[in-house]
């Protein structure tokens, strides 16, 4: 009956990274659906981007105790792969805990054996402090509700899938605990003491279960075992669901990152050319084009998902839900409508809803819905003040601002849906060149002044 553990095995962890990897390859074509935009130079400064602030994390320390917390349990996530690792190769081949006896018994090796032990160790320690910051976030949440966790577009669905992920967190750490101390409470049963150096479980855990009948603990130990190696596995197909999506593209998000300058916004060069034409007093405004000059965009600004840049729809992907651009929106603290995290929640929503439309229907179907207006309203894109404030504070720099700019283009230059005191403004810069009422002769006036 050996062989069908192994075999369990195979079926579940090929079934979980099969629909994963189908999941992830949906993802990547939605993200493929956005405009193309080339962000691939100064790959040396997007290499210290990403480093800097995906694998070390630079921003999220702007809030220290959130970001300790947050580092005991991305760094417990790093490390456990490694006992991940010894489960996947026990899994496949049916041994326990082949790499320590390979190590102490096969290579005969006080290093390496050593270095499993030092390992483990340090997992067992991780684990502990994750556990700690997991109670912590969940406090956060449900007890102590943070405001930025409790906004209106966490209700429902984003406040479960964290709370889920948490709970999760739990159970596997409680699993590697069952497993270790189990394992190690059979040893000194059988031996009368563990072949094992683990800090936590060797002296602690194991010790405090070895009163425990054997058949007990060899059900402790298997439920561990397969209760981590599920747990994991269940993760790796939640994964493409849920905000965790993070953890991995938080890395491609930061290095894919728009390198210009903060607070420069990005110029339609359809309308840049308009607007010289009215600068330049020689200019013809009835002369064609020159051949080979590019025509005018089909679209000004975007309405729906495929007209944003696919960085704009990979943001939209890589967002964590943490609310922190939320947070520091002026018009958000002044009770307007508008929150960042939101834009961001509802242009991936629009994306996964084009994404099955593509996969139900296929690619030409029309469901007669959109971004703007159907998830983002007006109310919200007029009360930004393009302050970037949301962009400054993203731990994975994020630019939510920009999916905004994008929708009022459209919202104004397509639908010409604007109040009358932006139209105002706007025929005030088309006749005057200033955003003031008064003829372009006089707007020098002012220096006549001075001496
Ligand atoms: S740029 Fe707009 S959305 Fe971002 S923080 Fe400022 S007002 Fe809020
Ligand atoms: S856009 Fe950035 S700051 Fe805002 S919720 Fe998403 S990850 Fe957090």
């Amino acid at each position: 009956m050996a062989f069908i553990s192994p075999i369990v095995f195979a079926i579940v962890t090929i079934a979980a990274f099969a629909f994963a990897f189908k999941k992830g390859k949906e993802i990547y074509r939605n993200i493929n659906l956005g405009q193309s935009e080339d962000l691939t130079d100064q790959p040396g400064t997007r290499l210290k981007n990403m480093l800097l602030i995906a694998l070390g994390q630079k921003k999220m320390f702007r809030l220290t105790l959130a970001a300790i917390m947050h580092l005991f349990v991305y760094v417990a996530f790093l490390v456990t792969q490694i006992e991940l690792l010894e489960i996947f190769i026990d899994g496949f081949t049916g041994q326990h805990r082949l790499l320590f006896y390979l190590f102490r018994d096969t290579l005969d090796s006080g290093f390496l054996t050593g270095l499993y032990n030092f390992t483990i160790s340090f997992i067992e320690v991780l684990s502990i402090l994750a556990l700690v910051a997991t109670f912590v976030f969940l406090a956060r949440r449900n007890l102590l509700k943070v405001p930025r966790f409790v906004k209106s577009e966490m209700n429902g669905w984003p406040k479960l899938d964290a709370n889920i992920i948490l709970i999760a967190e739990i159970w596997l750490v409680t699993c590697i605990f069952m497993m270790n101390g189990a394992d190690v409470a059979l040893q000194i049963q059988k031996t009368g003491s563990s072949p094992y150096g683990f800090l936590l479980s060797g002296n602690i855990v194991g010790p405090a279960l070895a009163g425990l009948g054997e058949g007990t603990l060899i059900v402790m130990e298997r439920f561990g075992w397969w209760g981590h190696i599920l747990g994991v596995l269940g993760f790796i197909v939640y994964l493409p669901f849920s905000k965790h999506l993070h953890i991995m593209l938080a890395f491609p998000n930061t290095y894919f990152g728009r390198l210009k300058p903060r607070g420069e916004i990005y110029n339609m060069p359809a309308i840049t050319k308009e607007i010289k034409a009215m600068m330049d007093p020689n200019a013809d405004p009835y002369a064609a084009p020159p051949e080979g000059a590019d025509a005018a965009p089909a679209k000004f600004g975007a309405k729906d998902v495929q007209d944003l840049s696919w960085k704009n729809l990979l943001d939209a992907y890589s967002c964590t839900e943490c609310g922190r651009c939320t947070d520091a929106c002026p018009a958000n603290q002044t009770g307007k409508l508008l929150s960042p995290r939101k834009i961001m929640m509802d242009t991936r929503d629009r994306l996964a809803e084009v994404g099955k439309n593509i996969d139900q229907h296929g690619p030409d179907f029309v469901d007669n819905k959109q971004l703007l207006g159907d998830y983002i309203t007006v109310e919200e894109l007029r009360a930004c003040t393009t302050c970037q404030a949301c962009v400054q504070e993203c731990p994975i720099n994020i630019d939510p601002l920009d999916i905004i700019v994008q929708l009022r283009r459209a919202l104004i230059m397509e639908d010409s849906n604007s109040p009358e005191e932006w139209n105002l403004m706007f025929s005030n810069i088309e006749n005057n060149a200033a955003p003031w009422q008064y003829s372009q002769q006089d707007r020098e006036k002012w220096v006549n002044d001075l001496n």
